[in-house]
Order: structure tokens, then sequence, then C-alpha cells
């Protein structure tokens, strides 16, 4: 295969390697068949670019705009998978390793893209929580808003996921409306190249959105300012290096770290051998030494299980990992493959005889082992390799040192306690698993090693048939940890697209927040529309359009049938003493759902029309019982509206219930769905 120059993209060119550029080898082979990086490239023409261009594009777009794009792209990128399959292979990823980075990072952009559509609004302000009444009459009120960032993310990622790393954190991105600069790893971002190329033939994102730097990023990091993020995945040495460079720290530019990290699994104490917990402990920690070459930032680093299983635990994992075949990647026998480089099995060998000061290896041997497929001289193969640590609490090293391949160390606990009080002698991890089926167990550990963790997987004969395995972080929930796994969140759904937006108190009058917000706010200016609102399409209807209702009366009567028919004969709506005798009832009081169903009368048009359906009530409260004799009325106003397909969206109005002394007696939001 002919010298691949692994380019960059800046500024809409691409950009081939130069001056400065570093080789990369085949993983497999050992062979240089790739150089990237060009001491020329101009990286302040890069950020200028992507905040004149991309930004304000993207901020031009609102957040249902982007969630279409992500999904747009996804799927183009899905069609496309096969390409990156076949470079991935020189990594020393196999067909499935690289299903977790590839089918992993498109199946995270098409989840963003899903989530910016249900949980965002179709608008360019996102409201985060509720209005916050700061006056007593509601002239003055609060709330908080998130508006993306007027600068660039830049996001510098590790070797091991060339294509997941990026897209997991593309997505949050630009669904926030920022455009990012992606630096990744060199040592495989020929995969990463791969993939941008497809992202900039697809057309589907605006000029400037995104920008590649492969190589070194020169001084682009004394660039960036209060709108820039820099979004780092890597070591804890290299993220300690960067996030304390003094223009970063000066200028107080937003840095969020995801970095090594001494993971680990408990076996729960009721999980003896013979249980299915036993069992699936051994697949567990089978499955995260040998995906990816144990090359996996959440991998299992350190196993702890009751002192009496410790030996069969190690005997059930050895033999499991004595049929694990290794050799070429693209071999369909294999199942494990090479690490990404000779540096890299360098790295690991080294630290497994830093481990080896205070744990036996018990499974393993680097110089005597089979590689089916390739030269095992050449390529950067590792066998898989498991250490038995006898004496946990004196040991220092095994819960500091991070050896990034096919490592893991087995220790004995003697109880609960004991285990919880090893597994945060990690310092701060992204996930610990916990194997039990029994929930007090699972209580204690959340509550004791819950603070250490950003993430606790728990697993057991219930959810193992569905489960997604220790090692998988999932778009909908957060990524990160405390302390040593560097104090960053990725992803968790909506709050990971936070990390690219300001959020702001606002304070002001009901209008001004309806202005700022697009959401009507109680007490903001009324609109009175041509016709009742239901008999109004969708695009005609205007935020705060309202309409009042007449009264109408609640009689026992009404009550006892309401009753009788529905079965809900609760003393407080059929018996007066006993009624009273209750803190919240004067008497006798009308059922809620009755107040309901009579404010439905009241406002609802009969007519076929443009309300298609009723599709739920949110925020519900009932404030004053209504006793017999009471007269009800109704304001409804259009609070919110978002568009769902072409031919309709859905409309929030906001509800309100009051009785002849113009007391709330109860509120909600009702949501149909309209026509347009
Ligand atoms: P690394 O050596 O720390 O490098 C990480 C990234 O930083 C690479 O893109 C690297 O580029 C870049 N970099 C290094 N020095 C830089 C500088 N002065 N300026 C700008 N960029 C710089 O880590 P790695 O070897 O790629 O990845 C393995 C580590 O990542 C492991 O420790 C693993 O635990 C961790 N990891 C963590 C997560 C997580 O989500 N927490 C995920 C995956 C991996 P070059 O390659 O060009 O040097």
């Amino acid at each position: 295969m002919a010298h691949l120059d692994v380019k960059s993209f800046a500024h809409g060119e691409w950009i081939a390697p130069g001056a400065g550029a570093r080789h990369i080898a085949d993983a497999v082979t050992g062979e240089v068949f790739a150089s990237a990086g060009n001491d020329a490239l101009d990286v302040a023409a890069m950020w200028d670019y992507a905040r004149a261009r991309g930004g304000s594009a993207l901020r031009a777009m609102g957040f249902h705009d982007r969630a279409k794009m992500l999904k747009a792209l996804a799927t183009y990128l899905n069609e496309r998978k096969e390409a990156l399959y076949q470079l991935s292979y020189r990594t020393g990823a196999t067909l499935a390793d690289s299903k977790i980075d590839i089918d992993g990072g498109i199946g995270t952009m098409f989840v963003f893209a899903s989530k910016g559509r249900r949980e965002m609004p179709d608008g360019q302000v996102y409201l985060d929580g509720e209005v916050e009444q700061l006056s007593r009459n509601g002239s003055f009120l609060g709330q908080h808003i998130c508006t993306p960032l007027h600068g660039v993310a830049v996001h510098i990622n590790a070797f091991n996921f060339p294509v997941w790393g990026m897209l997991e954190k593309l997505a949050p991105t630009l669904l926030a409306g920022v455009p990012a600069i992606v630096k990744p790893a060199t040592a495989s971002c020929y995969v990463t190249e791969a993939c941008v190329r497809q992202i900039v033939e697809s057309g589907i994102l605006p000029e400037g959105a995104v920008q590649l730097v492969t190589g070194g990023t020169g001084d682009l990091l004394d660039r960036l300012d209060c709108q820039d993020v820099v979004s780092f995945t890597g070591s804890a040495e290299t993220a300690f290096k960067l996030r304390s460079s003094e223009h970063l720290m000066r200028n107080a530019v937003r840095f969020v770290a995801e970095q090594d990290s001494l993971n680990a699994s408990i076996l729960g104490p009721d999980a003896a051998p013979g249980t299915p917990e036993f069992d699936l402990l051994v697949k567990e920690v089978h499955r995260e030494m040998t995906a990816k070459a144990g090359q996996k930032c959440t991998a299992i680093r350190r196993v702890f299980v009751p002192e009496a299983h410790v030996d069969a635990v190690i005997a059930a994992v050895s033999d499991r990992l004595a049929k694990t075949v290794i050799g070429a990647p693209a071999l369909e026998t294999t199942r494990m493959g090479a690490l990404v480089s000779a540096a890299q099995k360098r790295d690991v060998l080294e630290k497994v005889a830093v481990l080896a000061t205070e744990a036996e290896r018990v499974f393993g041997d680097p110089d005597a082992f089979d590689v089916t497929g390739a030269d095992g001289a050449k390529g950067a193969f590792l066998p898989p390799m498991l250490l038995h640590c006898a004496n946990p609490d004196n040991a220092a090293r095994i819960h500091d040192t991070e050896a990034f391949g096919p490592v893991s160390t087995i220790m004995g606990y003697r109880d609960l306690d004991h285990a919880i009080d090893l597994v945060n002698k990690g310092g701060g991890s992204l996930v610990a698993s916990v194997i039990t089926h029994d929930p007090d167990v699972a209580r204690e550990v959340a509550l004791g090693a819950g603070p250490f963790h950003g993430r606790l997987y728990f697993n057991n004969r219930d959810s193992m048939g569905e489960s997604t395995g220790h090692g998988s972080p999932l778009p909908h929930m957060v990524h990160g940890g405390p302390g040593r796994a560097g104090g960053g969140e990725e992803m968790g759904g909506v709050r990971g697209v936070m990390h690219y937006m300001q959020r702001t108190a606002i304070q002001g009058s009901p209008d001004i927040l309806t202005g700022i917000g697009g959401i009507w706010v109680p007490g903001a200016v009324e609109v009175e529309g041509p016709a009742h609102p239901f008999t109004r399409a969708f695009g005609d209807l205007e935020i705060g359009e309202t309409i009042h209702t007449g009264e109408r009366e609640v009689t026992l009567e009404d009550i006892e049938t309401f009753a009788h028919f529905t079965g809900d004969t609760f003393y407080a709506h059929m018996d007066h003493d006993a009624a009273a005798r209750n803190p919240f009832f004067p008497g006798r009081v009308a059922h809620g759902y009755l107040l309901l169903s009579f404010a439905a009368g009241l406002f609802v048009e009969p007519d076929e029309g443009p309300v298609l359906a009723n599709t739920g009530l949110e925020s519900l409260r009932f404030l004053k019982p209504v006793e017999p004799g009471a007269k009800v009325k109704v304001r409804l106003t259009v609070k919110k509206k978002t568009r769902r397909t072409e031919a309709y969206g859905e409309v929030r109005w906001h509800v309100s219930l009051t009785d002849q002394e113009d007391d709330l007696v109860g509120e909600y939001v009702l949501l149909t769905m309209n026509a347009y």
C-alpha cells in the first residue's frame, strides 16, 4: 500500500503533512505506512474560520434543525462504515472492536439527534428549570437560560477510539450550536481523518462546523478565551500538563477532562461459585481485558472478590483467557488483536513491571504466547495478563498505576466495607461494577462508593440478558469521574450539551421572560385571538393566545354522579364527617378528576378542527378544595408550540381553574397535537 498522507482539514482545505510530520506504524505489521502533522498549519486561521463561519451558521439554526442535521449525518456515516472498518484493522482492532468504536460513535450521534428533538426546544434558547417567583405579586420573575458559546470547541482525543472519541463529542457540541476543531491522537488519526472526509463529503454540516488537526496543535490553546472549550480525553499526565497552562487558567477557559482511571469490579458477598452472578463477573472481566486489547478507559483494572472465592475467580477467568485467540485482527477467529503501537506495548510492559512489585502474575506470559496470522515479533501483540495481589491494603501501585492494555488484578476482600474501602483507593474512577443479586449490597455500595465514581454498573441474573456491559459509556448516561478520572463529565443526554453553552440567570417581568424564552409565563400579556384557539391551525396560534370561559357550578349531585359512575367513592367526596376530620377538607369536596373533566367541558370546542388529540397533562396541582355549590371557570393560554412533523405540532396550554372568589383551585399544562 502506498504511503498514506494523513491530512488536516483547515479553513475548508485539506493540508498535507509537512515539516514536523510524525510517522505512524501499522499495529499488526510494525510497518511505517503513514505520516501526519505539519508545523506550518495555520491554527490561528482555523480558530477564526470556525468562529466566523461555523459558529454563526450553527447559531442561526435552532436546536431541532441541528438535531435533524445530526440525524442526517449519522445516517450518512452509517451507510459508509465498511471503509472505516478496513482502515481500523491497522490500529490492531478486530471487527468487534471497530464496532464499539465506529457503530458506537454513530449510535451516539443518533441518540443526541433524538434527544435534541424530544428534550430541547424548537428554538434557540434552552430553558433550564422552572420560572422562579422573585416578587410577591409575580411582576418580577427569574429563569435560567442556556445559549451557545460564541467560540470553538477544541476536542483533543485519545488513540483508542478514533471514531467514537470524535463523534461522542461532536454530537453534543454541534447540537449546542458550537463549531469544533478535532485533534485525534496521532497513533490512530488516519481512521479519524477518513471519517472526517466522509463528514465533509456529505455536505450536511455548514462550512466551518468541523475542522481537523492531525499532528500537533501548535499554539492553538494559547488563543482560546472564555467562549471556547477544551474537551480533553487521554492520560492524566497530559491532562495535567494542558489544563495547567497559564493562558488557559488566566482566561478561565473551560476544560473538560476525561482521563485514565483505575476502574474496578466487585463480586458481591452473595455471589459464590455456582451462582449466575459468579459466572457473570468472570464473563465481564474477560471481556474488559480482551476487548480493544484492554485499551479502554473504562476497562476493569481491579477486581475485588470475597476472600474465600479468590482462587475460584482466578481459575475461571484464566480458563476463559486461555481460550482467547490472539492474532491478526482481520481474521474471523481472532478474539484479541494488537495494541495500537510498539510504544503502547512498551508502556504496558513497564506498567506491568510496576504492578508486579505488589502482585504476582497468575496468567499470561508476554515472552511466551501464540499469535495467529501475524508476526508476533513485529506487531504490538501482548497476551492478556491476570495478576493477583494478596495484600491490597498495603498496596499503592495497584490502585494508582494504569496499564492501558489487557491487564487486570484480582484481590480478596473481607466484608463489604472493606471492598468499598479498596474500590475507593482508585482515587476517583469512571466506573465500578457490582455483580450482586442483593439490593442491600447495591445500596451500601451506592452510598459508600458513589461519590468516588462517575458511573456504577449493577448487574445480576435479572438484568444480564439486556445489560450493556461494564465498559460501555452510553450517550444517555454521564461519562466521566472525579479525581483521578479527571473530574469531568460528558454525554448524559442534554447534560452533555451544556458544556458548550452558557447558563445565564435572567430576571425581569413576565413579558420579558416570555419574549426571551418563547414560552408564555403566567402574568405575561394575554393575546386575544380572532376565534376559539381550538379552531386555529398550529401555524396561526400565537404564544399567549388566551380564552376565558364562563362559570359552571359544582353541585353535590355532580359529585355523587361522578363517584358512582367512576367507582371513586373515596370518603372525602362521600362522607361529610369523615372528610371534615381530614386536615385538608372542610367537608365533602369535588374530585380533582371531576374538576379536570368540567374544565375540559368548559374550554373544548366540540367540532372537528385542527386539534387532533389530547396527548397528556403535566404539572397538575390541586390548590384549593372545591365544595358543593362552588363555581369554577377556566383560563386557557397557548404556552409553547413545538413542530413535530410537516403535518402537525405539539401545543402546550397553560390551564388555570379558579373559583367564584377568583382563587386558584387547580393548574396544569395540557398537551395537544394540532394540525398545521
Ligand atoms: P495521551 O498520550 O495523554 O494523549 C491524549 C491526546 O492528547 C492525544 O490526542 C495527544 O496527541 C494529545 N496531546 C498530547 N500532548 C499534547 C499537547 N502538548 N498539546 C495538545 N495535545 C496533546 O493519551 P493516549 O495515549 O492517546 O490515550 C490513552 C489514555 O487515554 C489512557 O490513559 C486512557 O485511560 C485515557 N482515556 C480516557 C478516556 C476517558 O473517557 N476517560 C477515554 C479513552 C482513553 P498525540 O497523539 O499527537 O500526542
